[in-house]
C-alpha cells in the first residue's frame, strides 16, 4: 500500500510496565509525527497510551482521542489531547477506531489491546476491515500471541493465506515500512474465512 495518513494505535495503559516499552513507544511516536501520520488511540493518560500522546504532542504532531464516556467520568482522558470522540460503549469505540484509518499498529498491552487486535484480526479475516495490521513485537512480548495464531493455522483452525493479516516486527523503525510491505487484502476474504468451506 502507499504510505499510511492516518494510524489507530492500540497499546496499554498500565505504566508499571519495563522502561523499554516506554522508549519503543516514544521512538514509534517520533516516527509517526515525523511521516506526517495522524495518530488514533485510545485517549487514555496512563501507560504507553499516555507516553504515545505526549510525545505525538511534543513533537508538534496530530492525535485523536476516542473513549467511552464512563472512563472520561472517572478522569482517565488525557487533559492535553483536544480532538476527542466520545463513545456510549467500548463496543462503539472500537467500531470508531477503525473508521477511515490507513492501517492499525498493536505496541504492547493487556486484556484490553489483545482484545482490540484480535477482533481486528477477525474482521479482516471476514473481509470487513482491510487495512494493514502491524503488532511491535518488543522484547518478544508477542512471541506468544504469534505462536498461537501460527499454530491455529497449523492445526487448520484458519489458512494459510490467514497469516497475511498481520505482520510482526522487533523495532520502532520497522513500523512504518511494514505498511508499506503489507500484502493486499480485499472484501472478497469473506469467500476463504471460513477454512472448513474451501475447495
Ligand atoms: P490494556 O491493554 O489492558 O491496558 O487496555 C488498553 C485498553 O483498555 C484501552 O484501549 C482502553 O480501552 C482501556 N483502558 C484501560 N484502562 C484505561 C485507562 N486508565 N485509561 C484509558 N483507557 C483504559
Amino acid at each position: 500500500m502507499s504510505d499510511p495518513k492516518r494510524i489507530c494505535v492500540y497499546c496499554a495503559s498500565s505504566s508499571n510496565i519495563n522502561p523499554t516499552y516506554f522508549e519503543a513507544t516514544r521512538v514509534l511516536a517520533r516516527s509517526l509525527v515525523k511521516n506526517g501520520v495522524h495518530v488514533v488511540y485510545g485517549g487514555g493518560k496512563t501507560g504507553l497510551m499516555g507516553t504515545l500522546a505526549d510525545t505525538v504532542l511534543a513533537e508538534g504532531g496530530q492525535i485523536k482521542g476516542i473513549m467511552p464516556r464512563f472512563m472520561n467520568e472517572v478522569e482517565w482522558a488525557h487533559r492535553g489531547v483536544t480532538d476527542f470522540e466520545f463513545t456510549e460503549t467500548m463496543h462503539e469505540r472500537k467500531a470508531k477506531f477503525l473508521e477511515g484509518i490507513d492501517g492499525l499498529i498493536a505496541l504492547a498491552g493487556g486484556s484490553g489491546t489483545l482484545e482490540e487486535l484480535l477482533e481486528a484480526i477477525t474482521l479482516k479475516r471476514l473481509g470487513q476491515f482491510t487495512k494493514p495490521i502491524i503488532i511491535l513485537n518488543t522484547g518478544g512480548y508477542y512471541d506468544p500471541l504469534r505462536e498461537m495464531l501460527e499454530r491455529s493455522v497449523r492445526e487448520q483452525f484458519m489458512s494459510e493465506r490467514h497469516l497475511a493479516m498481520w505482520t510482526f516486527v522487533d523495532t520502532p523503525e520497522e513500523v512504518l515500512p511494514a505498511f508499506v510491505d503489507a500484502p493486499e487484502w480485499s472484501r472478497d476474504a469473506i469467500r476463504f474465512a471460513n477454512h472448513g468451506f474451501e475447495g
